[in-house]
């Protein structure tokens, strides 16, 4: 025995309590003892034992009437109860199978055919507590097969059993009999356990020829324990020997019975068989549906879990995807101004010499007419003055012309990184005051230019190029707004970023020239007036200084443009070095 069982030992007399205390823990078994059907029942609703031993005659509650309380209490209505009597009464065997009893032995039986009883019924016990009700109606729809060679008595037995409404199956021999079995077994297997036909109890006859019973209730018992199946086996014979019945009981019979014309005592032993069986079966049922039940839970949970995952991977490829799409328009973008840097960087080359030297030689043209138109007059020459004059002005305007040409070269050196501009640590406070001047004369009349300076604006930078951006970004708001209007420049220094904003109370920016307005050569302004590079510059500006340049329009109108400059540019550009 694996596991210690406790038998609950009801009897009043501490004697014959104290005699199969000592048979039963010797046995192996823990013994719990009550000495009345009430205290019994108090420790029972405590504690559920492995079966219940009950004395017929008990003080107060009879056995008989504790054995059907017991029967009729949840939670341990399943336990097993063997009835203990010293009655040799048929009447007195019967009523308390009736009762509900599992089995009746009488207390003058030999130690060892009582502890094979008790192994037996223990064996067929289940520690469950979800049992059902009693069933008294155990007969009805059941079927049982008989199993003897003498068919005079399996015709007898067929009738009684019959009459009780029992279906009853038939065999002759052992073989037969667990061919039926087998036939028995596969159907049910097929239904799920739901076949009508299934054997739900066998009597067999101990003395047969070939298979005896000992031999066919052996076999009988491999196949119900391979198929975890309950399949009660009710032995019968001619006469009670107890050497037979210990052997019947330790080969599987769940009970063994003298075969007799009355019926009665076989009927009920039947009855308390047949009542085990309702109870297994009732108790399987509810642990396969437990074990389903379980197991829907345990799906549920995987499949939630499983569904959290994939939530969490589509959040995770999504911010993924984000990511990528935004660092494929910075590609896009830098790879745009590459590429457009080194154009407009041999361009610009290609055009800065022949204008050098054009605008010098148009300038030094202009100063000579000026001085021949002197001479002439000096030597009394009489010039046509409104030609030479004309010719002075059309010089004059076409130095205006290059000069505005050498400008636009200038910014486009800018543009294609040829003036670096360098490196050191600047105010740039003091950037914003030297562009000011620059911008000064268009802030008359209802102009207004107003400049926040933050506390420290000292940084790392590069003092020109910040000019640079300061005096586009001014340009524009001052563009924006026209003849009347507020410009607002303003630093704020943060823990880790300077930030410099320029905004102004013009119009603000369309959507559809937002997109675009970083993009070189975008201009919505007149032919001569825009070159669409101002930005574009300011953006290469400051993504050398690894800071951003943002704009947003604003709820109170126009736009505000926001440069932000990290304070550790130094040491991520020596980090940098010092990494390559
Ligand atoms: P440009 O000034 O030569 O046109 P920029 O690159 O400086 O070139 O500006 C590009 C375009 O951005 C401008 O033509 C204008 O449409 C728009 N823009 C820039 N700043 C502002 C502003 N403060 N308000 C409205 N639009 C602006």
């Amino acid at each position: 025995m694996n596991e210690r069982k406790t038998i609950h030992l009801v009897e009043d007399s501490d004697t014959q309590a104290l005699k199969l205390e000592i048979l039963l823990q010797d046995a192996g078994y823990d013994v719990e003892r009550s000495a009345n059907a009430e205290q019994a029942l108090e420790c029972l609703r405590r504690k559920r034992p492995g079966l219940v031993i009950l004395d017929y005659h008990l003080p107060g509650i009879s056995g008989v009437e504790l054995c059907r309380q017991i029967k009729m209490r949840s939670g341990i209505e399943s336990v097993p109860v063997l009835l203990l009597t010293q009655e040799d009464e048929a009447d007195v065997e019967r009523r308390g199978l009736e009762s509900g009893a599992d089995d009746y032995i009488r207390k003058t039986v030999d130690d060892a055919l009582l502890l094979a009883r008790v192994e037996s019924l223990l064996r067929s016990s289940r520690n469950s507590p979800f049992l059902s009700p009693n069933n008294t109606e155990h007969f009805r729809s059941q079927t049982i097969l008989l199993v003897d060679d003498s068919v005079t008595y399996l015709t007898f037995l067929e009738h009684e059993l019959e009459s009780e409404g029992c279906r009853v199956l038939k065999a002759t021999n052992g073989r037969d009999a667990l061919s039926l079995i087998e036939k028995s077994v596969a159907q049910s297997t097929a239904t799920q356990g739901c076949d009508r036909d299934e054997i739900d109890c066998i009597i067999l006859d101990l003395v047969m020829p070939k298979m005896d019973g000992i031999e066919l209730c052996r076999r009988l018992d491999v196949i119900r324990r391979e198929q975890h199946r309950s399949l009660p086996i009710l032995m019968v014979t001619s006469q009670e020997a107890k050497d037979e019945m210990m052997r019947a009981l330790e080969a599987g019979a769940d009970d063994f019975v003298k075969k007799s014309n009355d019926t009665v005592i076989l009927r009920a032993r039947i009855r308390a068989l047949l009542r085990r069986k309702l109870l297994h079966d009732e108790h399987e049922r509810i642990l396969a549906q437990f074990r389903r039940k379980e197991l829907e839970v345990v799906q549920a949970q995987t499949e939630r879990a499983a569904a959290l995952k994939q939530a969490a991977l589509a959040k995770e490829l999504e911010a993924a995807n984000c990511e990528l799409k935004e660092t494929q328009s910075q590609l896009v973008q830098s790879a745009k101004m590459a590429s457009l840097g080194a154009l407009v960087a041999g361009i610009a080359h290609e055009i800065n010499n022949p204008l050098s030297y054009s605008l010098s030689h148009l300038r030094r043209i202009a100063d000579n007419l000026e001085r021949f138109g002197r001479e002439l007059c000096d030597i009394g020459a009489a010039p046509d003055m409104t030609r030479l004059e004309k010719a002075k002005q059309r010089a004059a305007q076409a130095v205006e012309g290059l000069e505005r040409v050498a400008d636009l070269i200038v910014k486009l050196r800018s543009f294609s990184r040829r003036d670096k501009g360098e490196f050191k640590l600047a105010n740039v406070q003091e950037c914003i005051e030297a562009t000011l001047p620059i911008v000064r004369h268009r802030c008359t009349g209802n102009r207004k230019l107003v400049v926040e300076h933050a506390e420290d604006s000292v940084l790392y930078c590069a003092p020109g190029l910040i000019n640079q951006v300061i005096l586009n970004l001014l340009t524009n708001a001052l563009d924006a707004i026209g003849e009347a209007g507020e410009v607002c420049v303003a630093t704020v220094r943060t823990d880790k970023m300077f930030r410099l904003s320029v905004a102004d109370s013009g119009p603000g920016i369309p959507d559809e020239v937002l997109e675009r307005i970083f993009e070189p050569f975008f201009t919505t302004k007149d032919v001569g007036k825009g070159t669409g590079l101002g930005l574009a510059v300011s953006y290469q500006i400051i993504d050398r200084h690894k800071g951003s340049i943002d704009v947003r329009n604003r709820a109170a109108g126009g736009a505000e443009f926001i440069v932000e400059l990290p304070l550790n540019l130094a040491e991520q550009i020596s980090e940098s070095r010092t990494a390559a």
